[in-house]
């Protein structure tokens, strides 16, 4: 005998049987009653008290309320990503590809048609990249789905699955974004509103040329038309499917200026996307194999960008260096106004065809200097952009592209900015600009070391000078004698080397003149926060100048202080590193060892802490004096305890 809450239950049943029968009625008919969440809201409830209803077995999904799952034929792996042009350009140097083939990525919901005999039998979700949904009824709703091709083909045809902006305009608006809106509607169990869908295409493949022999991906030779991104799109459309805008190019700077004219014009277009998706023309097998191919990219649009015009370029010298800044006019751009855009050099200003006129994209990315990230078309007045040819010395101006520079070493501009530099980091006054301009002129100061051979009397002697103000200016100087050692170096106007750099490095544990000179390039790159362009510049730069640094040194009787003991659990410990290490380059464990206060053994000595080895029977000349000295043996996974990592 039923209870009352079961005929309760009944009833509610029934209820909700009825609204969504005529929601689902008045929605095919365009004149939905109510919005789709209340739907769902229904439909849900209705799932969760009567899991068999016959409602679900009328529209054909599964009474499990789950969708079933195929596997793909064409395995959806991961894929690099750039977010800018410089690491799009560092993607193209490295795989040096001849042809770029170049998508627009589409902001959607990816699928896999399935084909045999060129019959739609299965159309498969993203899901895990190897099993996804089986969608097959609502797909066939879907724009751009074909039940049947005019070929006999069997295998996989990867495309998006998107709403376009006009119809989430008219229909959905109340979904927050079109992909939203389409993967939503592409899971629903009724398949409501997937003839709102459309599938665009930009992949094919057939049976056979994958396959997973225990895990591993395995993928067979490929065959003409498949071979060639180019071909496989026109093979796409031959047959009928709709398919992703698709350009070539050679040159990696096209792929930057037609980024920005797509950024420039996407507000326009029918679609949203969010990038571009670049690969080689070429299919390789071999790649396709990788969990993430490295010949492919998604080059991913700015999350704000703003259009401007290229009104001059600037540029600014430091030292021997001419660096161009793009005065744009000014736009509104992640809530400030900008002026001024980073060009970076003449490299960026020749590949991407900037001139003066130019309308270009404008990015701003949190705190740094906006940068110009493409160009978007030049108008026919458009002039080339003058760049600078000979150095105030007079000495041709070298432009290696990333960077323009007078080679002269005794250009006057160099060694003036040193010597400017040197007092503004020791933070010398009275020392003014114009004192130094006329000592530097006479030629009787030219290095730092100079300065410290000044006597009072032939400062007095210059101009306006006077016995009191050449006394206050070389009490200041001689003063400040004692100095760090990141003063020191940041003071000789080594090209990007700062105090904060050298400040870092310091804290790396390079912390005498002597140990940073002895410093590789490769111990300077493993540095927090340095990186290989830097550590180069300071090891040459240091290279440069050491008899300049020196002769500093005994004129001005200057004394590096030693910087305070770093703090860190490694104080007083010292390491030696032998054999290959898992988790970490030796670099990077011997920053870390500096970083935390300890010190670095290139040997093994009596006082030495630790040797680190993962292989302790590796029976190394440095294992073997270890345990003969008796010098504690351990492992990188107790060197990392000890570290608190
Ligand atoms: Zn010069």
């Amino acid at each position: 005998m039923p209870s009352s809450s079961d005929t309760d239950i009944q009833q509610r049943v029934r209820r909700l049987e009825n609204l969504v029968r005529r929601y689902q009625e008045s929605y095919y008919n365009d004149q939905p009653e109510v919005s789709d969440a209340e739907f769902d809201a229904l439909w849900d409830e209705l799932k969760a008290i009567d899991p068999g209803n016959r409602l679900f077995r009328i529209v054909g999904a599964d009474s499990s309320g789950v969708f079933s799952k195929a596997r793909h034929v064409l395995p959806m792996g991961s894929q690099e990503k750039a977010a800018n042009p410089d690491e799009f350009l560092a993607w193209a140097r490295k795989t040096a590809l001849p042809d770029l083939v170049v998508q627009d990525k589409l902001d959607g919901a990816s699928i896999e048609l399935q084909y045999e005999d060129g019959l739609l039998v299965r159309a498969v979700t993203r899901g895990d990249g190897m099993i996804g949904d089986d969608v097959s009824a609502n797909a066939r709703k879907m724009g751009g789905v074909l039940a049947q091709l005019p070929v006999g083909f069997s295998g996989a045809i990867r495309g998006e699955v998107v709403m376009s902006r006009a119809v989430h305009t008219q229909r959905f608006s109340d979904k927050a974004n079109c992909r939203n809106a389409a993967n939503g509607i592409m899971k629903r169990k009724d398949g409501l509103g997937a003839e709102f869908l459309e599938v665009i295409c930009y992949d094919v493949a057939p049976r056979g040329l994958y396959d997973t022999v225990a895990g591993d991906l395995f993928v067979t030779q490929v065959a003409a038309p498949f071979n060639d991104e180019l071909a496989k799109i026109d093979w796409l459309k031959g047959a009928g499917f709709h398919v992703v805008g698709t350009k070539l190019f050679t040159d990696p700077y096209e792929v930057i200026d037609y980024r920005a004219r797509v950024v420039a014009g996407r507000d326009s277009l029918p679609y949203d996307i969010d990038g571009l998706v670049v690969k080689n023309r070429e299919v390789d097998p071999d790649d396709m194999r990788r969990a993430r191919p490295e010949k492919q990219i998604a080059f991913k649009f700015p999350l704000e960008e703003a259009l401007s015009t290229l009104v001059a370029v600037e540029w600014s010298e430091s030292g021997a260096t001419y660096t161009p800044i793009g005065v744009i006019e000014p736009v509104r751009l992640a809530g400030t106004t900008v002026k001024r855009a980073n060009l970076a050099n003449t490299n960026t200003i020749g590949g991407m065809g900037l001139k003066l006129g130019s309308r270009v994209v404008v990015v701003k990315r949190g705190e740094i200097i906006p940068k110009i990230e493409g160009l978007v078309e030049n108008p026919p007045d458009a002039r080339d952009i003058p760049v600078p040819a000979t150095c105030s010395c007079g000495t041709s101006l070298v432009d290696e592209g990333t960077r323009l520079y007078c080679p002269n070493p005794a250009c006057p501009k160099k060694a003036l900015h040193r010597l400017e530099k040197w007092l503004s980091v020791l933070d010398i006054r009275d020392f003014g600009t114009g004192i130094l301009g006329r000592l530097f002129e006479s030629g009787r100061v030219e290095s730092i070391a100079d300065l410290y051979g000044l006597s009072m009397e032939e400062l007095a002697a210059y101009e306006r000078m006077g016995d009191i103000s050449a006394a206050k200016v070389l009490q200041n100087l001689h003063t400040r004698n004692e100095l760090t050692l990141a003063e020191f170096i940041a003071g000789f106007d080594i090209e990007n080397i700062g105090l904060l750099i050298v400040e870092k490095v310091v804290a790396a544990g390079f912390n005498t003149l002597d140990g940073l000179r002895a410093a590789t390039v490769d111990e300077l790159t493993a540095v927090d926060g340095l990186g290989e362009i830097t550590a180069r510049a300071l090891a040459e730069g240091l290279a440069t100048l050491a008899d300049q640094m020196d002769a500093s040194v005994s004129a001005g009787s200057l004394v590096i202080k030693t910087p305070v003991e770093v703090a860190g659990p490694l104080v007083g410990l010292s390491f030696c590193f032998t054999g290959e290490l898992a988790g970490m380059k030796r670099s990077r464990a011997e920053a870390l060892v500096r970083s935390l206060g300890g010190s670095v053994r290139s040997s093994v000595a009596k006082d030495l802490s630790y040797l680190v080895t993962n292989d302790p029977g590796s029976g190394s000349t440095k294992n073997k004096k270890a345990l003969s000295l008796g010098v504690a043996i351990i492992s990188e996974e107790e060197f990392l305890a000890l570290t608190g990592r």
